[in-house]
């Protein structure tokens, strides 16, 4: 067992982590479907924030970023909702999972050197991005979008026997780490 998967398996319950997995880059599925959804905008993320699409690059140039690490780790976090309607339930969810992918990226920027770090959809870090006229204001905490570089994630989380979906009134969000 890799020193990681023991630290992540200690602070499991500790950080809220709902499902894990580790896994080799080269059995993350990429699809360019999943980059035709970026493009249609459901979101409405796609072309606002270095984090999604068209910044991120293309599907080809994600995947080679991604298969220049050796491992990769994907997890989950479930937050309850009080109704599928609860808006501000979601935002908290979001907020939760975000706070739990700061804490697992501390422990593989402790441990790895320049891991890479995707998560949910879009950037929240800055009030106002500054995409597309400067740089990124702060890189480290900006987390490209796991979907947004190309990964088909309701497939991956079934292939490392994770619930996409863990029920009516939850939400899961995933992130994945590279290193
Ligand atoms: S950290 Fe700020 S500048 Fe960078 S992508 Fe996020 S919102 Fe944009």
């Amino acid at each position: 067992m890799m020193k990681i998967e023991e630290i992540i398996f200690r602070e499991r319950e500790n950080f809220n982590i709902h499902e894990y997995a580790f896994l080799k880059p080269a059995d993350v599925i990429f699809s360019d479907e999943v980059r035709m959804f970026c493009e249609k905008n459901g979101c409405g993320m796609h072309g606002t924030s270095w984090a999604c699409p068209p910044a991120t690059g293309s599907v080809a140039e994600c995947r080679k970023l991604c298969n220049k690490y050796k491992n990769a780790f994907i997890f989950s976090s479930v937050t309850k909702l009080e109704s599928s309607y609860d808006i501000k339930g979601w935002r908290t969810a979001r907020i939760t999972h975000e706070a739990i992918t700061d804490k697992v990226v501390k422990i593989f920027r402790r441990e790895f050197k320049n891991p890479l770090i995707l998560s949910t959809e879009g950037c929240t870090v800055c009030k106002k991005c500054s995409y597309p006229d400067n740089p990124c204001r702060f890189p480290d905490r900006m987390y490209p979008a796991t979907e947004g570089f190309g990964i088909l994630v309701m497939q991956q989380a079934s292939l490392c026997n994770m619930k996409y979906n863990n029920g009516p009134e939850t939400v899961t969000y995933f992130s994945m780490v590279f290193f």
